[in-house]
């Protein structure tokens, strides 16, 4: 449910409204916009009782019963986006954020050369896997611990923000030591232990599609962090699994104004793990812009043809520069496109 106050309501109207969803068996998350309290209920009830009784309560502008089971990161729970900050970074805000690096960290020169050519190309952000979730259980895992502080030296280098993947509810703590923010992969969307545990690890989270996930299975995904303390999360549309072959995964871009429409949490795309082939990169980046997402994470390697992983969707340096200098005037067209509809709400 969601309630909204009317304008003007007081203190003991809130209160009382709050007492009265806690005697329903609900969980009151409350919040105090510009012009007026909303407040969602969560949890399981008497749903058509309880709406009934707050309709008809001192205050109450509104009481609807959200058919879609997520709430708290619905647009009906807040219509404006969010906007979430890691560290220097702000996704969701004014600007189109590119997540840049490469698929696993490896050496310390692979990844300090790439930091610092990402970082003079435009990237906000540093990605790179420091613990891998692998097909096989043969491939690379991963560097793990030193692959955590490599990536710290990398940000100590070009003071860009860090993501790395998180697979266990049990690396919370350390990865959230070292990283500025904490990506559950594909293969984790419902990890529901993990996603418990992210809601109390004090870093925003950046929630990937799973392989065969439906949008909904998404938010519902992202209502367990957000239920659980961690408001920071920012979806990522990374490609489903389609019965088409040509492309790694199929590219879902309608996914992000489906998104926009149901949620206020950021999406970002990742055209890479979409289609598995750089030379799609670039063309997709270029949608991904004008699609209306807030930003986008790539894959970038000095020699993809050495990667320990994803090779075959990591750009060259090269490649990155280029893309970042072709999307320009799509973010330019993107800025005023935000910057219009802001006055237009104002
Ligand atoms: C990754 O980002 O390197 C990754 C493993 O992505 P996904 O979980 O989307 O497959
Ligand atoms: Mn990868």
């Amino acid at each position: 449910m969601v309630i909204s106050m009317k304008l003007g309501a007081t203190r003991e109207q809130v209160e009382h409204v709050c007492k009265r969803i806690e005697d329903f068996g609900y969980k009151v998350h409350s919040i105090r916009g510009e012009e007026r309290v909303v407040i969602a209920a969560v949890g399981s009830g008497d749903v058509t009782h309880c709406v009934e009784s707050l309709q008809a309560a001192p205050g109450v502008e509104s009481a609807v019963r959200i058919s879609a089971p997520y709430k708290l990161v619905s647009k009906q729970y807040q219509a404006e986006k969010s906007r979430i900050r890691v560290d220097s970074a702000t996704i969701g805000g004014d600007d189109f954020v590119v997540i840049a690096g490469p698929c696993s960290v490896e050496s310390e020169k692979q990844i300090l050369t790439t930091a610092h050519a990402v970082a003079k190309a435009g990237a906000k952000m540093l990605r790179g896997g420091a613990f891998k979730p692998r097909t096989s259980p043969y491939d690379f895992q991963g560097l793990e611990l030193e692959g955590l502080k490599l990536l710290r030296r990398a940000r100590e280098e070009t003071g860009l923000s860090i993501i790395t993947e998180i697979m266990s509810d049990k690396d919370v703590e350390l990865v959230a030591e070292y990283a500025d923010m904490l990506q559950v992969g594909a293969r984790n969307m419902q990890n529901f232990a993990l996603l418990k545990s992210l809601g109390k690890a004090g870093r925003p989270v950046m929630l990937k599609r799973g392989l065969s996930a439906t949008i909904k299975e998404l938010l519902m995904s992202a209502e367990y962090v957000v239920a659980h303390g961690n408001p920071h999360v920012v979806l990522c549309e990374r490609g489903i699994r389609t019965f088409e072959t040509a492309t790694r995964n199929t590219f879902d871009i309608g996914a992000v104004p489906v998104l926009n429409e149901l949620t206020h949490l950021p999406v970002i795309l990742d055209p890479a793990h979409a289609t598995g082939k750089s030379a799609l990169i670039p063309p997709l980046a270029r949608a991904s812009v004008a699609v209306g997402a807030d930003g986008m994470m790539v894959e970038v390697h000095p020699c993809p043809e050495e990667a320990f992983s994803d090779g075959a969707q990591s750009l060259t340096i090269e490649q990155f520069n280029t893309m970042m200098e072709d999307i320009l005037p799509y973010i330019k067209l993107w800025k005023d496109v935000r910057a219009a509809a802001a006055l237009a709400r104002a």
